[in-house]
């Protein structure tokens, strides 16, 4: 394999694969390619996850929701929730599933809903209802029939840490924050890549022997670096945080997909959705007070009662839809709905006549080890080497025993096996404490609170980092190399520190449903920034029509 020099920024000038998108798709193939020997950097424009990836709904899928319009991706589905339960227990909380009739869902559906699930391999069972109500006081008692299914709750961020780590002790690279910027070409042969350090602003060219594009919703754009027309069709998704978990199981309606039809624990919190729009721009992300009510009245037909609930925070994450089927249609007139959730692994040497270029596009977080090795597959056939993939078979690092799921209760758990109290706890929601936060700062610094967010889920519970925001970014301030966090910030928001933002990316997800408590609670934690830290000008006071009553 090829040697390595490195550039001035500390890029390795060349590389076997070049591999861009540090999503669970980016950080499956690093592993893959890494594990069968081959020298390989991932690039990512933002923090690693900080996609589709980050912003997805948390369910580890059974496959159950494909089973009538898209079989293949039912069958994928099942056979990969076996895998992924098998080298990643830690990332998952086995809350199993259920599919629940209810007075709107169509007959035809809820009954051909176990042959279905059986022509692809999906176990399932009827549940009697007396026993689910008893577990599941919440949900809507005119539910009529209830179908068992595997589905599980799977956390995002450490499964991709734990598929770079895995990666890393093989010699595999991934670099957040290193924006692909020019793919230049020599003929039908891409000669360079330009990187862009987005934290320094300089760039440095590589030269890899192949480039795989891992861009979920922006594959198109970098494909469009090098020349070449991808028709993505990327679709929003926004999803609702509840601030406890209605039910311990995922619920899911039990009909074809449609905006408001699941709601998954995930951690301390529950998260209904999804809706499904085209967009064109995989940048344009709003959650829309629209979006939101259509949520909450199709929610209410799996929990009654959810409309008095309280609302966390809305957020959106945008689906790397691939529309070569619709013939490249994008926009308004579209129905995502219809676009297959399966993947395509698009070798361009065959579609487009460069010979070093591979995407890997569609597909779901839950496929990604699947999505991974059939890429490396393809770009070791191309380097003309010949071994075999071991990602389905060796379990990742940090998977305690390698044979327990997550529980709810492991945090509290290790706190209090530590001595328990306050004193050390930087966040009261999600019992993060001084050393983690501190562990997490050694291993990634530089980074900023978003990034600590995602490492360490500080500011995701109730308080939305009402309380714990001014301690962390204290804390970072005070810890080593103070410098690297201040570059980090220049880059990421002008002239503004850390701390603003985060409260920006927290507030963006609050002012949707800032209505009823969670206005109060709003208005809170701007007293403390605003008023007592003099946080101000930076998170802007909500306008009377943004906030409302909130949607019905
Ligand atoms: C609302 C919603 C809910 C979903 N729910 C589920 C679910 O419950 N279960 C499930 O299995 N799947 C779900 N999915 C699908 C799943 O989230 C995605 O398929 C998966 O996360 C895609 O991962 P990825 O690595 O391919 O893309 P991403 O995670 O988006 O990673 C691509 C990365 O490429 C980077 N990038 C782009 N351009 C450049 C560039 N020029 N230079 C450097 N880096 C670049 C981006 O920053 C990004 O981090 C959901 C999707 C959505 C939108």
């Amino acid at each position: 394999m090829m040697g390595r020099m490195s550039a001035p920024s500390g890029l390795p000038r060349s590389v076997d694969v070049l591999i861009v998108g540090g999503g669970a798709t980016g950080a499956g193939l690093l592993r893959d390619l890494a594990r069968r020997g081959l020298t390989a950097l991932l690039v990512d424009m933002g923090d690693l996850a900080s996609g589709t990836s980050g912003r997805y709904h948390g369910l580890l899928h059974s496959g159950a929701r494909y089973i009538a319009r898209d079989p293949q991706a039912a069958r994928e589905c099942i056979v990969e929730n076996a895998v992924v339960r098998r080298i990643a227990p830690a990332c998952i909380e086995d809350t199993g599933g259920v599919y629940v009739a209810t007075p709107d869902d169509p007959d035809d559906y809820v009954d051909a809903f176990p042959a279905r699930c059986a022509a692809v391999g999906i176990p399932c069972t009827e549940e009697p209802l007396e026993a689910l109500f008893r577990r599941e006081p919440a949900l809507n008692r005119r539910i009529r029939r209830a179908y068992r299914i595997p589905d599980a709750s799977l956390e995002p961020w450490q499964l991709v840490e734990a598929n770079l780590r895995d990666a890393a002790e093989r010699g595999g690279r991934a670099l957040p924050y290193r924006q692909v910027v020019a793919i230049e070409r020599s003929g039908g042969f891409v000669s360079s890549v330009s990187i862009r350090d987005v934290r320094s602003g300089t760039v440095d060219r590589i030269a890899p022997r192949i480039v795989v594009s891992a861009a979920g919703a922006w594959a198109g754009r970098v494909a469009g670096l090098a020349g070449i027309d991808l028709p993505m069709s990327p679709g929003k998704g926004t999803m609702l945080v509840y601030n406890q978990r209605m039910a311990d199981i995922v619920v899911s309606r039990c009909k074809p997909p449609s905006d408001g039809d699941i709601m998954v624990p995930v951690h301390t919190v529950a998260i209904l959705g999804t809706t499904d729009i085209p967009i064109d721009d995989p940048d344009d992300y709003e959650a829309t007070p629209a979006e939101i009510a259509g949520l909450i009245d199709e929610g209410e037909k799996l929990f009654p009662d959810l409309r008095r609930m309280r609302i966390l925070r809305a957020y959106a994450g945008v689906r790397p839809l691939y529309s070569a089927d619709l013939g490249g249609a994008s926009g308004a007139g579209r129905a995502d709905r219809e676009i297959s959730r399966a993947h395509v692994v698009i070798d361009h040497e065959a579609r487009d006549g460069v010979t070093n270029f591979v995407s890997i596009v569609g597909g779901k977080l839950s496929t990604y080890r699947l999505m991974a090795e059939q890429t490396a597959d393809v770009v070791c056939a191309k380097l003309g080497i010949d071994r075999p993939c071991s990602t389905a078979d060796e379990v990742l690092p940090g998977q305690g025993n390698g044979r327990s799921y997550y529980w709810l209760g492991d945090r509290l758990a290790a706190h209090e096996a530590t001595g328990g109290g306050d004193a050390a706890l930087i966040c009261e929601c999600e019992l993060v404490t001084r050393p983690m936060l501190e562990a997490f700062v050694a291993e990634r610094a530089p980074c900023s609170l978003d990034d600590v967010r995602r490492g360490t889920r500080l500011g995701m519970g109730p308080c939305q980092g009402a309380f714990c925001t001014f301690r962390a970014a204290g804390v970072l301030a005070a810890l080593e190399p103070a410098a690297d966090v201040a570059t980090e910030t220049r880059a990421q928001s002008g002239d503004e520190d850390s701390l603003v933002a985060f409260l920006r990316e927290r507030y963006r997800g609050t002012r949707p449903i800032a209505w009823g408590r969670q206005l109060q609670e709003l208005w809170l934690s701007m007293g403390i920034y605003w008023g007592t830290l003099g946080v101000d000008a930076c998170v802007p006071v909500p306008a009377p029509e943004a906030v409302g009553d909130g949607p019905g």
